[in-house]
């Protein structure tokens, strides 16, 4: 029988793992029995976003790793065998869930982790999206789970409080300094709740419509009154192959039925098929909008809070005209 292309991956990073820990054994040292660093606990968070959240709240007293980086997009991302050695000796692991790292479950069963999970999603109201509307189902038309949660600042209080709960359950001496953190940062959560909220009245109500190649911005419309077009530009940008010409025209369709003057790109995508849809239905291609990572240290977008803030100016900019 032949193995499958997954199960090959499995078990090269079961070897790879098991290498790595016996090169580090025959430095004299066994990293899996190694104290936490300096006695923190050691915390792994799946995404960038909420490695930024995790970094808040921790402060100084956790030692924190993050597996997708700035830019990255968390539905295609690749382990690296030294993810195995990370998460063979974290203590605990921040994930969204919701199907967002289908990586996931094989990395923490490969890497034979021990970290607690930590699904930080709990508690939100989860939305629900069918298969790609207008296109072939892709197996099960059941829907699935959307998992962009984070696009909901209410949704990022929910899960900032999960964050909270979970160190202070990991380390329970340093309860009060994680406490204090996470309740300065939910206050500032509040402000931008509301900001963004009076941001999004200023447009006329006809205006408040986005079209982006992904469909990452469900949560954000459902919370602030933005109608989100649910083009077959997901289908024809985030999979590897070449769009047919008809699927091209029919998203061009869909986006001169929407009426809006521009589309967005994505900090986590290719912008060239856009561009091209862009120009065949006559719209702007608006500055990319950051959907499922932070920017790049430095950029507009390198925390939560002003990815959020970015992206609110950027449409209210480009659809306020
Ligand atoms: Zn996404």
């Amino acid at each position: 029988m032949a193995l499958r292309f997954d199960d090959f991956l499995s078990v090269f990073y079961a070897v790879a793992t098991a290498m790595l820990l016996a090169l580090a054994a025959g430095c004299g040292r066994d990293q899996t029995a190694l104290p936490p660093v300096d006695g923190k606990p050691r915390v792994v968070a799946t995404i960038s976003i909420i490695g930024d959240w995790v970094k808040i709240v921790g402060g100084d007293e956790v030692a924190l790793q993050t597996f997708v980086g700035p830019d990255g997009d968390p539905h295609e991302y690749g382990p690296v065998p030294s993810d195995n050695i990370t998460l063979a000796k974290a203590d605990v692991l921040f994930e969204n869930g919701l199907g967002l790292e289908s990586w996931l479950d094989k990395l923490y069963q490969s890497s034979q982790a021990k970290a607690a999970r930590v699904v930080i999603t709990q508690g939100i109201e989860v939305r629900h999206v069918a298969e790609s509307e207008g296109m072939p189902p892709r197996g099960k038309d059941t829907g699935r789970d959307d998992p962009h949660a984070w696009q909901n600042v209410q949704n990022a209080m929910v899960m900032v409080g999960n964050i909270r709960a979970a160190l202070v359950k990991a380390d329970p001496a340093h309860a009060a300094g994680y406490q204090a953190r996470a309740e300065a940062y939910l206050q500032q959560l509040a402000a931008l709740d509301a900001w963004v909220q009076d941001q999004i009245n200023t447009l006329p109500k006809q205006r408040r419509k986005l079209v982006t190649s992904h469909d990452a911005f469900g949560y954000f419309g459902g919370r602030y009154g933005v109608d989100i077009s649910r083009s077959a530009l997901e289908s024809v940008t985030t999979e590897a192959s070449d769009p047919s010409a008809k699927q091209i025209v029919d998203v061009v369709r869909q986006i001169e039925a929407a009426g809006v003057p521009v589309i967005f790109l994505e900090n986590i995508q290719n912008p060239q098929l856009m561009a091209q849809i862009a120009t065949e239905a006559g719209v702007k291609v608006g500055p990319p909008l950051y959907s499922d990572a932070l920017g790049q240290p430095g950029t507009a977008g390198d925390t939560y809070i002003k990815m959020i803030q970015y992206n609110v100016r950027t449409l209210i900019k480009a659809l306020g005209q």
